[in-house]
């Protein structure tokens, strides 16, 4: 049966990732509301945007405790960059945070998120002038010969170090992480910039703007 993928889409770039899961050949939900998030999903992908406001408007709009609880039975979620930070157990503003935000006490402002992966993230980690860049040569650690060899072959899953193209937005950084979180993609200087923990992926970039899947196949190999 077809496997439904739920997209919070309360804020950011959802869009985008609702195509990257059909590609997959998954259903799509965009989830809105508390009914929303109260539904049958087999899995949940938190896009980036800003934190802040997702964290407030997952509680507003009573979509919080219901994702939570789901993600506490292990639903398999996939984070990208603020989506990341959501996941996120430990979070830290990075140094320009004050400046990039209108409020003056905005940079107090606490991340409740999920808390569901033991990393430590810092926001807006790369500065004002380094916050947004594209690389072609991100370093991809996972099976980048997808769903069906993982599913098949075994001898074709063997993980091997693949290039890819990574587009970073007022990128997180992961500054530290605990047992049983694997680094699943770094930066050529070998900065981790996605990882595992269980069947919960998290990428401070945004694979949802570039062509390549290996990302997303890793997130289909988790539903
Ligand atoms: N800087 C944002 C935050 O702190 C994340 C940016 C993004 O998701 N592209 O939430």
């Amino acid at each position: 049966m077809e496997k439904t993928v739920g997209v919070l889409a309360v804020q950011g770039a959802f869009i985008e990732h609702r195509r990257r899961i059909e590609q997959l050949g998954f259903q799509a939900v965009e989830l809105r509301n508390g009914d929303d998030a109260r539904s049958e999903l087999d899995g949940l992908v938190l896009p980036g945007g800003e934190s802040t406001v997702q964290s407030k408007l997952l509680r507003e709009l009573d979509m919080f405790e219901p994702l939570a609880n789901k993600l506490s039975e292990g639903m398999p979620v996939f984070g990208t960059c603020a989506g990341l930070i959501l996941l996120a157990q430990q979070v830290a503003n990075g140094p320009v945070a004050g400046a990039e935000h209108a409020a003056p006490t905005s940079s107090h402002v606490a991340i409740s998120g999920f808390a569901t992966m033991p990393v430590t993230v810092v926001r807006n980690a790369y500065g004002r002038q380094l916050g947004s860049f594209h690389i072609a040569d991100g370093q991809f650690f996972g099976d980048a010969t997808g769903v069906e060899a993982a599913g098949g072959d075994s001898a074709a899953s063997v993980p091997t170090v693949a290039q890819i193209p990574m587009t970073f937005i007022r990128a997180p950084h992961i500054a530290q992480y605990g047992d049983g979180v694997e680094v699943l993609a770094a930066l050529p200087d070998g900065t981790p910039v996605a990882v595992t923990y269980g069947n919960q992926l998290g990428a401070t970039f945004h694979p949802e703007l570039d062509d390549d899947m290996s990302i997303y196949n890793t997130f289909a190999q988790m539903l």
